[in-house]
């Protein structure tokens, strides 16, 4: 084994972020926080020494009732898909202002409860998230439907309502732009939602949907559950009274939940999943250039990212100087606390995903690929895992097959571009995939083969509120963000109308 020293941030400056602490811990239903109905909490924990954050109320079936109750009522009777689509959208803009105004607490709260650098919150996440509403309110008031034409004298008016009750249940990896990606379109679109969090990430969506009200919306619109999957959560999969689900999470929950659906009241579901998505760099490559993508790809997030560049196929011609220099940028990436400037890599979420990680590196260094870095634990508390390189990766070994969800890398190598597409191909995953070249015609061949919801060339991870997201094969149903999430959120009803001496038709 290579145990080699890391970066650390033992000399840098510190904390940039400003003091936090944690206002909101009971459920909100029917715009008030309250406790949960068995008067039961779970801690919520720090990643970067698994201490204690806060005690909060821990919502199970009962709760989701409630809670669903007070969003029916708010659909049936309330205010909110009665009101003008302008004033949706003016309710939505204030919210996205204000929180940009609250940009770097909820950052600092973000880095807290998920580990996450928090130079990326503030800089990345909680912007994107302002983006993303920004952008569902500039839809509101241009959601409408059509008239088509029919055989003989009749009006017919499709309509575009909305769906209803939405239940939404988000990860703990992105918690903020997940809360984002279900409740923008949801909410432009004249719904009302019950969201379950993450049990690992419970505070953020608290915060913000507190300011959510502050800006005007009407009380049951949107109501938070925090507890577990399989209480809460299932509890909302199975309601009788949600009329759409929406579920980002592992594949495995997500096959439990299509059933849950399923065997309730058939509410349509839409699904984002896991990943293993391959990453090619051609021998035309910048390799320096790609290097650094192709890290970036892998150990944004801490690896935490569905769409993480978890194979990273290198053409033969340049695959020794890729793996070398691949090494040596994973070796300088600095690891440590998320608060302090310069930390690229903060803690895993938690004890779980923290020795899953380091069983699937134990797994890689028993089927014999080449650990050229990392591989061990970082530090003596909390989460931390060296940032980790393996060549030599064999497409049967499980690391180049599962979902790793960590801080590691694994290269392929491989001489021909149709065989390295049909190597990408062959995964039960579709979610995300990148090509670097500086060939057009690769790219579009490339890019137009894999069979993924997204192909990034030479970029990786570029998102936009109005870019697609979603997944082929088992990595989901549906797509989110866009203009596509407005469908996810809308009925639609064709109206028949006889017409009478009509002057055309
Ligand atoms: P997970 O499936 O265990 O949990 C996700 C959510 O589902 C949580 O809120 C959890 O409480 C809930 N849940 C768990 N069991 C449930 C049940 N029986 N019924 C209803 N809800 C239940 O996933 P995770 O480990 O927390 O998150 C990581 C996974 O999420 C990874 O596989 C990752 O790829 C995936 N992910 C996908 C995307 C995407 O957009 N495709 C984004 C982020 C994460």
């Amino acid at each position: 084994r290579i145990i080699q020293k890391f970066s650390t941030s033992a000399s840098l400056e510190e904390p940039i972020a400003p003091a936090v602490e944690v206002q909101h811990s009971k459920l909100l239903i029917n715009g008030k926080f309250v406790d949960s109905a068995s008067g039961k909490t779970f801690p919520t924990l720090d990643p970067r020494n698994g201490e204690v954050i806060a005690h909060v109320a821990e919502g199970d079936a009962e709760d989701i009732d409630r809670a669903v109750l007070a969003a029916r009522k708010a659909f049936d009777e309330g205010p909110w898909p009665r009101m003008s689509a302008y004033e949706r959208s003016r309710i939505i803009l204030k919210f996205a202002d204000l929180v940009e105004k609250h940009n770097d607490e909820l950052a600092a709260l973000e880095t807290w409860d998920n580990g996450k650098p928090y130079e990326q919150a503030a800089k990345s996440e909680v912007p994107m998230f302002v983006r993303l509403f920004h952008y569902y309110a500039g839809w509101a008031d241009k959601i409408h439907g059509l008239t088509v034409p029919a055989d003989g004298p009749h009006q017919v008016q499709v309509l575009h309502e909305p769906i209803g009750v939405a239940g939404q249940i988000i990860p703990w990896n992105f918690p903020l732009l997940m809360f984002a990606w279900k409740v923008g379109p949801a909410l432009a679109c004249g719904n009302t939602i019950v969201l379950k969090t993450a049990e690992q990430t419970p505070l953020t969506a608290l915060y913000v949907a507190k300011l959510f009200h502050e800006a005007g919306l009407p009380p049951g619109v949107l109501n938070i559950v925090s507890g577990f999957g399989p209480t809460a959560g299932a509890a909302l999969a199975s309601h009788m009274d949600v009329d759409k689900l929406a579920f980002t999470g592992s594949t495995e929950t997500g096959k439990v939940v299509l059933e849950l659906a399923a065997k309730s009241n058939l509410k349509p579901v839409t699904l984002e999943l896991g990943g293993k998505s391959p990453f090619i760099i051609c021998e035309d490559a910048d390799i320096d250039k790609a290097v650094e993508l192709a890290h970036f790809a892998l150990f944004f997030n801490q690896g935490q990212c569905c769409c993480a560049a978890s194979r990273t196929f290198v053409h033969e011609r340049v695959y020794d100087e890729f793996v070398e220099k691949a090494k040596a940028r994973a070796m300088k990436r600095v690891v440590g606390d998320p608060y302090k400037k310069g930390v690229e890599q903060g803690p895993q979420i938690d004890s779980e995903q923290f020795n899953k990680v380091l069983k699937y590196i134990k797994s890689g260094v028993e089927s014999n690929a080449t650990l050229e870095c990392g591989g061990e634990r970082f530090g003596s508390k909390g989460y931390f895992i060296q940032p980790t390189v393996f060549s030599n990766v064999q497409d049967n070994m499980l690391i180049a097959e599962d979902e790793i969800f960590g801080p590691v890398q694994t290269i392929l190598k491989f001489n021909d571009i149709n065989e390295v597409i049909q190597r990408a191909n062959k995964t039960r995953y579709g979610l995300a995939a990148g090509v670097f070249t500086r060939n057009i015609d690769t790219a579009n061949t490339v890019s137009r083969a894999l069979k993924a919801g997204t192909v990034w060339v030479n970029c990786f991870d570029v998102f936009d509120a109005a870019i697609p997201f979603g997944g082929y094969k088992m990595s989901g149903i549906g797509r989110e963000k866009g203009i596509y999430s407005l469908n996810n959120y809308l009925q639609v009803k064709a109206v028949v109308t006889p017409l009478k001496n009509a002057a055309w038709l």
